[in-house]
């Protein structure tokens, strides 16, 4: 038994989880509170039930997060309880002001999350029932992202810990993400994770591959492959950019490729041999393993030798004359303005990228021997990405989860969930603390 937590000034203890299986009573009980006044009763309770039915109980405080995503193009706020209760998850997406350059602006992206913040987070706060007093930490997107983006999130939620006098946690954008899969984990019934847990964090923005640990609510990192040029993300979105389908691509071939022929055009992707560059001149650790790195820059430049082969130019601006003049078009409209060759071209290409994603990953879980494996991120959202990770992990014994398709792409929920286990171990950070634009994850 250990004393975890001091309540109201009462000592609370807990005991820990050891495997308990084919007992008839529950291994794990898991008991929050909300009041203060509740401590003692509850843990009384919890005493009486340990000791008739033999059950593991838990007494964890239940502490509302409210977390502030701005590392993008997406403004968010959410309330999240305990790291698993989504009460709210607000998100204001800047894809109408991004969308006429085929891509995020930073400035413009900066000076949208400064005019939807304030109204985002009041927002998140009603319907979640809470208000700024309530909540009992704040946490915020430190990086990686764009870095005026970020000031706006951290002063913002700087300006509300000092004013309120609230904890403030920072946290990586990347470790938001793989919570999105932990926080719907820790709501089913077989919440249990066998570890070690490889994620796979793809993106507009990253593609990444981390074996996760976790030891007394510290979840650690450890990075064993990235894209050495364009994510995965950014591959999709410059490839529907040059086909003249808009902006963010993903979706859109994600609609378009269910109607093409995958194996029309046979496109490579890059297998990688060497150690990154950037990580020569650099000693070698201990972390020195085998490496899984990625590369989504010659696809799309095969895409484009494709264009110009044959000869697409003229029909690819006639479609992107078209959809500029659609408000917002449907996947009828994309289908209507697409002829068989762009469907097995945009088929093809996501073939090509699934197939490469998911091979990697499955080589690296079993370099690794890891026993759970996550894929999160918004490429996460892609159907095919989600029924090839499926089919193929499941034929090596693997159970896979993904978030579901809106906790795919940035959120705030991700960000108060990751926030949770910092909470517990009182993780928090001083004023002085500022955006990092390129932040690892560790
Ligand atoms: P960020 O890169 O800022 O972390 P998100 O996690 O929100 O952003 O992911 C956005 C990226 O996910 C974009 O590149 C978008 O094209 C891609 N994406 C979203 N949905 C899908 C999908 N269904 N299929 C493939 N890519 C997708
Ligand atoms: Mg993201």
């Amino acid at each position: 038994m250990r004393k975890v937590h001091d309540c109201g000034g009462r000592n609370l203890y807990h005991w820990e989880h050891r495997g308990t299986q084919g007992k008839a009573v529950p291994d794990l009980l898991i008991v929050r509170w909300t009041k203060n006044s509740l401590c003692f009763p509850v843990a009384s309770v919890l005493l009486v039930i340990k000791s008739f039915t033999g059950a593991i109980a838990i007494i964890m405080p239940d502490a509302h997060i409210l977390g502030i995503e701005s590392s993008c193009d997406e403004t968010g706020a959410a309330v999240v309880r305990s790291g698993q209760e989504i009460l709210s998850n607000v998100v204001a997406s800047q894809i109408a002001t991004h969308q006429p350059y085929g891509g995020v602006v930073p400035e413009l992206a900066s000076r949208e999350h400064l005019r939807a913040m304030v109204p985002v987070v009041r927002q998140a706060l009603a319907e979640a029932g809470q208000t700024y007093r309530s909540v009992d930490a704040i946490a915020v997107t430190q990086g990686p992202g764009l870095a005026g983006a970020l000031l706006v999130g951290i002063s913002f939620a700087k300006a509300l810990a000092f004013a309120l006098e609230k904890p403030l946690i920072a946290v990586n954008h990347l470790e938001g993400h793989i919570h999105a899969v932990l926080l719907e984990r820790r709501r089913s019934e077989d919440g249990e994770l066998d570890f070690l847990v490889l994620a796979l964090v793809v993106s507009g923005g990253h593609t990444h591959l981390y074996l996760a640990q976790l030891q007394e609510n510290l979840w650690t990192y450890r990075n064993i492959g990235h894209t050495r040029d364009d994510a995965a993300g950014e591959a999709f979105d410059k490839v529907a950019k040059l086909l003249g389908l808009g902006y963010p691509g993903g979706p859109i071939i994600d609609g378009l490729a269910a109607y093409g022929d995958p194996l029309a055009v046979k496109f490579q992707t890059s297998q990688i041999k060497h150690r990154d560059r950037r990580d020569h001149g650099q000693p070698p650790t201990e972390d020195d393993g085998p490496r899984f790195d990625f590369s989504y820059s010659g696809i799309k430049t095969a895409v484009l030798r494709y264009v110009e082969t044959e000869n697409l130019g003229v029909a690819i601006e006639a479609r992107r004359k078209a959809l500029a003049g659609i408000g917002k078009p449907t996947l009828e409209d994309y289908l209507r303005l697409s002829d068989r060759q762009i469907l097995d071209l945009v088929a093809s290409f996501q073939r090509s990228m699934v197939n490469d994603l998911v091979m990697k990953t499955l080589a690296a879980a079993r370099e690794y021997e890891v026993r759970t494996l996550f894929v999160s991120g918004g490429v996460a959202a892609n159907r095919e990405l989600r029924s090839t990770f499926e089919r193929e992990a499941g034929m090596q014994g693997l159970p896979v989860f993904f978030p579901s398709r809106a906790l795919s792409t940035d959120n705030a929920a991700m960000i108060a969930a990751a926030a949770f286990p910092k909470f517990l171990r009182r993780e928090f950070v001083a004023m002085d603390f500022s955006a990092e634009a390129g932040m690892a994850l560790r």
